[in-house]
């Protein structure tokens, strides 16, 4: 039987990333997929919100994606929020797999391809991971990468908790003569209608009047639904291809049972209104990954596990709420009109857009770690620093996915030795303001400790008697030098 440290269910965009994550921090990783290659026949995500692309920043690859997509405001306009990446990206999931796969090929984790993950069991050492055709994997860990349906999430048991779909929505691809463009509420026909880039066929989504499950659609379907809404069918032909989703909401009781672990859609479905579910299991993945190799490398407790559900599981509900909430003001009746308009009119006002802005970039993000800093449990600003190497900006020091005790104090003020084999300590000046998303503009420490995920597990004076604690408690105990 083959032995890895981590086996990962599924190579979609959580999948990569985490295996992505672990690599970096010299884990040995495998990841199980169904699909024989990247390729998608779908469209799926339309792109990445802001806190995306930084993380992504975080590990120095966020220019691949930005040179393969087109920067825009995207559900809301975020163009006032402090960070570098006051935008969304509009790219494609499979330009976003095949670029995100490419980099995790650079990192040469191995992919087991054509295989499935059919089961598993698991005892106090590891996990004994079935896969189809007979073969099995022993692991140390097991996350179910593996989307909506998973299977490891199905075998742990977990409860996967929300409602039931009420609506389902064809969306396809095909030839089309001059159909009527844009978004369209009559009716239930939502749209909307857009061409592809560079005058390719045309992009639908229709809101079907039962709701459908199961198979996918056929072009007599498309024809039909079409003819419904607009008394035409556009004189529809050729599709690339014809999909379906649905509004089905549910998340994860339990993000972990023992030695299993649940990210993406494994662990949170729900509509894409707001454009999230990627963007949260890739941040997911980056939450994951640096807790799960220093468990892995035995210098954490594996109790640092549960705080990934503690963290992550409260994003995944807002997310969850959000599209509930979105899907029942797309609800095509004079009163839910009215509600759409009132909300129009909130979300032009500052502060309103400010917060749901944040919130659907993933900029608002904060764990709850206890009282302190205002920077604690909040994403780290890409701050312009100088040090005695020359200048840098702090998401280049995350580039490798190590902890960063940066001081903008006097040097030599703390005895970080006893770490040092894991945390990098850096000396640095920074002169402006700290402006954070929602909050404003908060008191700069004199010190702060990064997390590789890039939020603050502490924050404050060299001498406060928390930071070896904080260390601790996130990196592993002092080691005699
Ligand atoms: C129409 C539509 C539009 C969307 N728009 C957006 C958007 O604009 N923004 C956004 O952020 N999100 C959007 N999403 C959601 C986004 O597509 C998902 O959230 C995202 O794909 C989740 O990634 P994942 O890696 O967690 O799961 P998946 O992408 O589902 O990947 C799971 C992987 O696991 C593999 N697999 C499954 N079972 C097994 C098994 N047993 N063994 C081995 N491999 C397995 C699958 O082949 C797949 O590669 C949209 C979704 C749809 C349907």
């Amino acid at each position: 039987m083959n032995e890895h440290a981590v086996v990962i269910a599924g190579g979609g965009p959580t999948g990569l990333m985490l295996a992505g994550e672990l690599a970096l921090a010299h884990v040995d990783v495998v990841i199980v997929e169904r699909r024989a290659t990247q390729e998608l026949d779908d469209s799926r995500s339309g792109g990445l919100h802001s806190r995306t692309i930084e993380v992504l920043d975080q590990r120095g690859i966020a220019d691949r994606f930005l040179s393969a997509g087109q920067t825009a405001q995207v559900v809301m306009d975020i163009g006032d929020l402090p960070t570098r990446h006051n935008y969304g990206l509009a790219l494609w999931q499979r330009d976003f797999e095949r670029i995100l796969a490419g980099w995790v090929e650079e990192l040469a984790v191995p992919i087991v391809r054509e295989r499935e993950v059919t089961g598993f069991t698991q005892d106090d050492t590891g996990v004994d991971v079935e896969l189809s055709g007979g073969a099995s994997l022993r692991a140390q860990y097991l996350v179910g990468c593996d989307g909506g349906r998973s299977v490891v999430r199905k075998t742990a048991g977990i409860d996967f908790v929300g409602l039931d779909p009420t609506t389902s929505w064809m969306i396809a691809e095909a030839e089309m003569d001059e159909p009527e463009l844009g978004l369209r509420r009559e009716g239930v026909a939502i749209g909307p209608v857009n061409r592809v880039e560079g005058g390719g066929p045309y992009r639908v989504v229709l809101a079907e009047r039962h709701v459908e499950l199961g198979t996918d659609p056929t072009l007599e379907d498309l024809r039909e639904t079409l003819v419904r809404e607009y008394g035409t069918d556009f004189g529809v032909r050729s599709p690339t291809w014809i999909s379906r989703f649905t509004d089905m909401t549910r998340q994860a009781a339990s993000y972990r049972a023992g030695r299993v672990l649940l990210a993406g859609d494994a662990a949170h479905v729900h509509p894409p209104q707001g454009g999230q579910g990627l963007n949260i299991g890739v941040q997911d993945a980056v939450n994951l990954g640096w807790k799960l190799a220093q468990v892995v490398n035995g210098t954490s407790p594996d109790s640092l596990l549960d705080t990934y559900h503690a963290e992550r599981h409260p994003v995944g509900a807002r997310a969850v709420r959000y599209t509930m909430a979105r899907v029942a003001l797309d609800t095509p009746d004079e009163r839910h009109q009215a509600l759409r308009d009132t909300m129009t009119e909130l979300l032009s006002m500052d502060e309103p857009r400010r917060r749901t802005g944040a919130m659907l970039s993933g900029l608002d993000v904060h764990y709850d770690l206890g009282e302190g800093h205002a920077l604690l449990g909040r994403r780290m600003p890409d701050l312009d620093l100088r040090t005695a190497d020359g200048p840098t900006r702090v998401f280049d020091l995350l580039h490798d996915a190590r902890p960063v005790l940066l001081n903008l104090g006097d040097p030599g003020d703390f005895d970080g030795a006893p770490w040092a084999d894991r945390v990098s300590l850096v000396d640095a000046a920074y002169e402006g303001a700290w402006e954070l998303p929602v909050l404003g503009e908060v008191a700069g420490p004199r010190a702060v400790l990064v997390r590789p995920d890039g939020y603050v597990a502490w924050a404050g004076d060299l001498t406060d008697p928390e930071l070896p604690r904080a260390l601790t408690t996130w990196f592993g105990s002092a080691r005699e030098g």
